[in-house]
């Protein structure tokens, strides 16, 4: 993160949880409610592009409902340009205009717009929420960026649900990138498009991100696919509703330290992150499908944090290779990686920009 740079986007131990007793929960235990969000913290700088990537029921998209007032926090403080906001305030046309959202549940939302054509839904949006940072807008404005996400003219007049999956995503773009807002929040925002597309889009917003100094958090669950997006710039790692390390995410796969960050990065060729003998994570996914539970991803991310309340202290206990008799005692924060050898005597990895690089495991930090 550029220390010139002003804070954009400033989040203060964020919680959210979910369920009642005796509900859903009531299936692994009976606890009254199973945490989403346990206390994330984070600050994104004007025009920064950061990556967020974990196993789905991490916690990614929750947070990602939060920051653009899909959801409300149970807890916490959320800062957008120095003004605390809520989900209330975060409908004003000033915030509306400057904090997109890119995701699944737009595209969805679209379709459910059935008695809007997509020149409606183009230029509405461009009158509503003019960009301010120059002369480029109006209509003709709207009409260059539908084509440079590859929408053809005789897209705009037909309705969403006559688009395909693909099509959806560029409209979605489309939509967000022709506002200038300061941050977008991109959840899986290509994952219908063919490499080929997928290629040209993500350069598609990066270029916007330089040219028009648009942040980016950009959501993923393939950790390739960020660090393509991402670059240079940071990367955090999220477990059970907590983000668990901060990475550049250039070094995310060869340099990363948490023993979770490691086995996620092996899952990209192995069946799965964790170790044998275990319990998986998917496999308790399954045994809540076999009781007739619908998988949304609310109910996916209370999976994985049903996971977390076990062992308040970390987690990732239950499958740490690592851990030690201290991670059943005190919780492991989220600070800077050591420059000493870890607990086990090893060298710890340390990447050239290690001022980025944060774990939250005592191994690897000065804790
Ligand atoms: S704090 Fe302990 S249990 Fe958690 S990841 Fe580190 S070694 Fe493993």
């Amino acid at each position: 993160m550029s220390a010139e740079k002003r804070p954009l986007l400033e989040l203060n131990e964020i919680v959210k949880s979910y369920g009642e007793e005796g509900g859903l929960l009531g299936l692994f235990g009976g606890h009254k409610r199973i945490p989403a969000l346990s206390g994330v913290s984070l600050t994104l700088s004007e025009g920064e592009i950061m990556g967020l990537t974990g196993e789905s029921g991490s916690g990614k998209s929750v947070l990602a409902h939060i920051i653009t007032g899909q959801e409300r926090a149970d807890r916490g403080k959320i800062l957008f340009k120095d003004r605390i906001v809520t989900s209330v305030e975060l409908e004003t046309p000033t915030i509306k205009r400057n904090l997109r959202y890119v995701s699944e549940e737009i595209f969805k939302g679209l379709t459910n717009e059935p008695k809007y054509r997509i020149d409606h839904l183009i230029y509405d949006l461009i009158k509503r929420y003019p960009p301010t940072d120059g002369n480029l807008g109006g209509t003709a404005w709207a009409d260059q960026v539908f084509a440079l996400v590859g929408l053809k003219p005789e897209h705009m007049t037909r309705f969403p649900h006559q688009l395909s999956g693909g099509e959806k995503q560029r409209l979605a773009i489309a939509r967000a990138l022709m506002l200038r807002p300061k941050l977008i929040v991109a959840d899986e925002p290509v994952s219908n498009l063919d490499v080929a597309s997928r290629t040209a889009l993500l350069n598609l917003m990066k270029q916007f991100g330089r040219q028009y100094g648009i942040a980016y958090l950009f959501i993923s669950q393939d950790p390739a696919i960020v660090r393509y997006f991402v670059g240079e710039g940071r990367c955090g790692v999220m477990f059970a509703g907590r983000i668990i390390e901060i990475i550049s995410s250039r070094n995310l796969f060869e340099q990363s330290n948490h023993p979770y960050t490691k086995l996620l990065m092996k899952a990209t060729t192995a069946p799965s992150p964790l170790p044998a003998g275990t319990l998986d994570p998917a496999e308790l996914l399954h045994q809540a499908e076999d009781q007739s539970l619908t998988k949304t991803p609310q109910e996916i991310s209370l999976q994985a944090s049903e996971f977390a309340s076990h062992h308040p202290n970390c987690p990732f206990y239950n499958w740490c290779p690592e851990h030690v008799e201290r991670c059943l005692q005190e919780a492991p924060q989220l600070l800077t990686v050591s420059k000493r050898p870890t607990l086990n005597g090893e060298p710890p990895r340390l990447p050239e920009n290690i001022e980025l690089h944060k774990v939250a495991c005592f191994h690897y930090t000065d804790q």
